[in-house]
Parts: C-alpha cells; structure tokens; sequence
C-alpha cells in the first residue's frame, strides 16, 4: 500500500484593490457580466470573464431554467463560447465573481465541479495552465495558478479508447 500526496497553491489577498491591475479589471469584467445573470430562481448571480492569449476577453453569466438542470453555470458560458469564437486559442486567465441580493458573499465562491472539468478540457487541449482568480462581493480574493489544483484526479480523453 501506498498514499499519494497532493498539494494545491492559492494565492490569497485580503481584497480585490490589492490585485495587479490588469487582473483587477478582468475581475470587474466579470463583476459586470453578472449583472446580466438570468437566475430567478437562485437570485445568485456569477459572471466570469475569460482572457484568451490572443487578447479577447470573453465574458458569461448564469443561465437558469425552470427545468433546473437545464441551466448553465457562468463559467460554462463563457468557456463554451470562447472557444466556440475563437477554437484555437488558450485561455490564459478566468475571472469569477459572485453576488446575491439576498445575501452577501463575503468570500470567494469557488466553481461547480461540472466547471472544474469543462475549464481543465481546456487546460489539457492547450497545454496550457489556466489562472482562475475567485472573488465574492467583498473579502479576500483566491488566485489558483491552474485548474489541477482545483481539480486533482480529473477525467481526460487518455481514459477513452482510441
Ligand atoms: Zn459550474
């Protein structure tokens, strides 16, 4: 028998002001793009703000269904589109912010485990880490350098036969 150790590396600031300003910006983007969050029925509001290598940010929000599974997270939305637009490119970066009119976040929402997947596919197709930066309303701000560190023991096309 064997135990295998894994380690994962966030990055933690006590708020959004003391983030590099480039990663702030793309932060508000996402803030932004939940405002936009069609979620009548969970009134929780997330949008996400991807960076490309080529320079284009996408963004997305939630998108909710009275058949509940029907919906997409923000995460989802803006990934499946970025790379709908632009297939070739790497996703350098995604920002991930979440807000409720019903209740604060005061810490950082971390995304789904549906997301987590989706978001490593891409990890893995580019060769490429992807930097996730999580923020609530207020508080500290997590900053993950790769989705592996949200998501050890991922399913990848490697299990599929060939
Ligand atoms: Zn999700």
């Amino acid at each position: 028998m064997e135990k295998l150790n894994f380690t994962s590396e966030v990055m933690v600031f006590e708020s959004r002001f003391e983030l590099p300003k480039e990663i702030e910006e793309l932060l508000v983007m996402a803030s932004e793009a939940a405002k936009n969050a069609y979620s009548p029925y969970s009134h929780f509001k997330v949008g996400a703000a991807i960076l490309l290598n080529n320079g284009v940010i996408i963004t997305g929000n939630n998108q909710e269904n009275a058949a509940y599974p029907s919906g997409l997270c923000a995460e989802r939305t803006a990934a499946f589109y970025a790379s709908s637009q632009y297939p070739d490119v790497p996703f350098s970066r995604i920002a991930i912010s979440s807000h409720s009119a019903l209740k604060q976040t005061t810490e950082p929402v971390t995304p789904c485990g549906g997301c987590r997947q989706a978001l490593i596919e891409f990890e893995q197709k580019f060769n490429q880490k992807i930097e996730i930066i999580l923020s609530g309303d207020v508080g500290k701000v997590y900053i993950f350098k790769s989705v592996a560190d949200l998501l050890p023991f991922s399913f990848h096309s490697g299990y599929l036969p060939k």
